[in-house]
């Protein structure tokens, strides 16, 4: 098939299920979340129920969290799995890029995906997606989660009410990640239409919340406690909290990955806070400070990610990094804040 016919398919329909696509690989963004997993998974299960092979691979590991969805245990892991990830991806005929908009994203993964001869579909809600990285482009920026973007082509496809339990329970959990448990960002009443049909599958959200939520380590609540009584500074004439956390503060309390998943959201529930900012040190990359980024309101995160910190993502959920120490990566944390000062203020 052209390129130029690939592109004109409606909705990435009729190519997704095209009899001549047999061997799908679906790939998401570094360091993955729940609706990053979740979605891929819901693509897989989908395809499978269609007859095809499909195969989820990630740039690296994703949280233990997730560890439950059906079909994790299935997902490939570039970071650990490289060489059975490279022959895969050559002798994919179609590729689905899920939950991210830039190439870049796909950290590790990029050079196999990008050189791949295989046709590719974005499917995704991220801002601006780069025009040149896939032929077929689903990219619903206004919409909760990918899943949700999922959600919206299997209605129109007709296909909400044939989905099995498997893709219900992975969409769901997609989208109650990327939305905190549906408490921001899913105002759009379409949202639990579409919830109302997973739901009609016999998913069991109240354990899907439990299994994600209510499954912290000792270490972590430990570690929680730790970041909140003495790491976190508030800076009241800004509405704003910085918490920081070493790798050397993460041996201390024997942090896993996943472990400091969320702890940006907690000063937002402090009253008048506006923005919260949490710097890490990566793990894997000595001397790249990681940032994390959440708002309430008209904030833009993804404003302040793109111009101080070489990041991105959401209006009130971005993500970013520094090449410099801790202390550094504080004081332009600082000089961003400031420079936010007519929102902030
Ligand atoms: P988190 O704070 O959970 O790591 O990331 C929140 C959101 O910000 C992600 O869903 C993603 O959209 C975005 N994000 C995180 N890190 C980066 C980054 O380095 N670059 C870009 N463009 N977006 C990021
Ligand atoms: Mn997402």
């Amino acid at each position: 098939m052209k390129s130029e016919e690939f592109a004109a398919s409606p909705n990435g329909q009729w190519s997704m299920l095209n009899a001549q696509y047999n061997r799908v690989v679906i790939c998401a963004h570094v360091n993955p979340d729940g609706d990053a997993i979740g979605s891929s998974l819901a693509l897989k299960h989908f395809l499978e129920r269609k007859g095809k092979q499909a195969t989820v691979v990630v740039p690296n590991i994703f949280p233990d969290f997730l560890k439950w969805l059906p079909g994790a245990e299935s997902i490939l892991v570039h970071t650990k799995q490289a060489e059975q990830i490279k022959p895969l991806i050559e002798a994919a005929d179609l590729v689905i890029v899920c939950d991210l908009n830039q190439p870049n994203r796909l950290a590790g993964l990029e050079q196999d995906i990008m050189a791949s001869k295989a046709p590719r579909i974005l499917i995704d809600h991220h801002l601006d997606p780069d025009e040149n990285f896939c032929q077929t482009i689903v990219s619903k920026p206004e919409m909760c989660a990918t899943a949700e973007v999922i959600c919206s082509l299997l209605s129109e496809w007709g296909e909400l009410d044939n989905i099995s339990f498997e893709e219900a329970t992975c969409l769901y959990c997609a989208m109650m990640c990327d939305t905190g448990a549906f408490s921001f960002n899913s105002n759009r009443p379409v949202i639990y239409t579409y919830i109302s049909h997973l739901l009609a599958r016999g998913i069991d959200k109240d354990q899907i919340y439990r299994n994600v939520f209510w499954t912290a380590s000792e270490a972590r609540l430990r570690l929680q406690g730790f970041l909140l009584y003495v790491n976190m500074k508030v800076l009241h004439e800004r509405h704003t909290a910085i918490i920081t956390l070493t790798n050397a503060e993460r041996r201390r309390f024997k942090v896993k990955n996943g472990d400091t998943e969320g702890i940006v959201n907690i000063p937002l529930q402090i009253l008048g806070i506006r923005l919260s900012v949490f710097i890490n040190e990566d793990t894997e990359h000595p001397g790249i400070m990681k940032l994390s980024l959440r708002s309430v309101g008209d904030f833009p995160c993804d404003q302040m990610a793109s111009r101080f910190f070489d990041g991105g993502g959401h209006k009130n959920a971005s993500g970013g990094k520094l090449k410099c120490s801790l202390e550094e990566a504080v004081e332009k944390v600082k000089a961003a804040i400031e420079s936010y000062a007519d929102m902030l203020k």
